[in-house]
């Protein structure tokens, strides 16, 4: 086995995990690893399958619809998660595509998908995407508004799953997933999706429930 394959990575995310949930007081199995396989090919996705990893991740609809009928032919359990932005017009084969949605960040998007859920009779969990360092660029909703789309996405009958939010780059991310953290748990939300490949340990330590790996799985994207 090369030191470098696929699985070996998984496994060295895999401990990693474990031995940061420790260090938490938390247990390993609280911590859903999320594989985003954006820009990877079905035959770079189907080693991690192989090696026993079920849920993964995508950023694009469309990308998603053309890689995951197949693979979830060969492999009908796996869990497939969409992490990136949503257009409301996509809502519809978004639901219908995915087992959970990290991206809802906004009052229109909720209602597209409550009608999307309720034509499929199919309600993925939703993660609220909060908008963690006030950046201009990001998705999320601000902070000040989150509660209000919570109560808009609870009185639609959208399944909140959780709070997720991609913190400013290139700074110390924990003090952010320690804001999201307590957002979370002022407003009585059970997940919490952070921590990518360069921080999903701190992440660990500091409560998430959910952590999406990319580049430390799969290696950098083209
Ligand atoms: C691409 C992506 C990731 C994974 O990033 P890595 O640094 O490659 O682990 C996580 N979350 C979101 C929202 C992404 O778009």
């Amino acid at each position: 086995m090369q030191p470098d394959d696929p699985e070996t990575r998984l496994t060295t995310a895999r401990e990693a995990i474990a031995h940061a949930a420790r260090l938490a007081g938390r247990k390993a199995e609280a911590v859903t690893l999320i594989a985003i396989s954006k820009t990877k090919d079905a035959d770079e996705i189907e080693p991690l399958l192989a090696a026993g990893q079920r849920v993964f991740g995508e950023n694009r609809v469309q990308e998603a619809q053309a890689k995951w009928p197949a693979l979830r032919e060969a492999w009908p359990d796996a869990v497939l998660h969409l992490v990136g932005q949503l257009q409301s017009n996509k809502a519809e084969e978004a639901v219908a595509l995915f087992d959970a949605i990290h991206s809802v960040d906004r009052p229109s998007l909720i209602a597209a998908l409550a009608r999307a859920m309720e034509r499929q009779n199919r309600r993925p969990d939703c993660f609220l995407q909060v908008n963690i360092g006030d950046e201009e660029q990001k998705g999320g909703c601000a902070i000040d508004a989150l509660p209000d789309l919570l109560a808009e996405a609870r009185a639609a009958g959208v399944p909140v799953a959780g709070l997720m939010a991609v913190p400013p780059a290139e700074v110390e991310p924990a003090p952010y997933f320690a804001l999201l953290a307590k957002l979370a748990r002022d407003n009585g939300v059970a997940g919490l999706s952070i921590g990518m490949s360069g921080d999903y340990e701190t992440a660990v330590t500091l409560g998430a429930t959910h952590v999406r790996i990319g580049t430390a799985l799969f290696g950098a994207r083209r």
